[in-house]
């Protein structure tokens, strides 16, 4: 495609800039009358127009089963495909050969939220949540352990889905 170059040439009569200043100040005054777009987080949030979507990747949830205790088997696929590393299980076995996690943490800091633990894992028992006020005064806090992970209660993300791709 052909670049076109357009010459500006400089006014060489007087111009008078009121024409210009009163399609400003009307644009101005047109855009007062309309409803505001911004809030006053975190006073005002939760309206539905600023719902965050459902298919956000934000802090962890571990999902507990009916007796209370995590739905993890500790079979290690998702400290495996974790991109930043940032998962630690230490596997552990009952006297039934039922495996679970002695530790089990994330580094919420050091994650890049890409949801690749909810996908691979095969009991549906880490997730990452429609959440993301997760701020902390010190650097410790965001690894967060089992009993922390579990006691999250916010809703689990829906990831990305192919057959509705626009999340609609
Ligand atoms: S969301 Fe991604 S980076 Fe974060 S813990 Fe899961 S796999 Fe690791
Ligand atoms: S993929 Fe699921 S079952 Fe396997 S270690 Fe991770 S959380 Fe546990």
């Amino acid at each position: 495609m052909a670049i076109g170059v357009k010459v500006m040439r400089r006014p060489t009569t007087g111009v008078s800039y009121v024409r210009a200043t009163l399609k400003g100040m009307a644009l101005t005054f047109k855009h007062l009358r309309q409803s505001k777009v911004t809030m006053e987080y975190p006073e005002e949030k939760s309206k539905d127009d600023w719902a965050i979507s459902r298919r956000w990747r934000g802090t962890h949830r571990m999902l507990t089963d009916a007796e209370g205790r995590s739905k993890c088997v500790a079979c290690g696929l998702c400290p495996q495909v974790c991109p930043a590393n940032c998962i630690k299980l230490v596997p552990g076995e009952d006297e039934h050969g039922h495996r679970y996690p002695l530790i089990y943490e994330i580094d919420e800091f050091r994650c890049v939220f890409c949801g690749y633990c909810q996908e691979v894992c095969p009991e549906e028992a880490i997730h990452v949540g429609v959440h993301f006020e997760n701020a902390e005064y010190e650097r410790a806090r965001f690894v967060y352990d089992l009993e922390r992970l579990q006691s999250q209660t916010h809703p689990v993300s829906t990831l990305w889905d192919p057959s509705d791709p626009k999340g609609e």
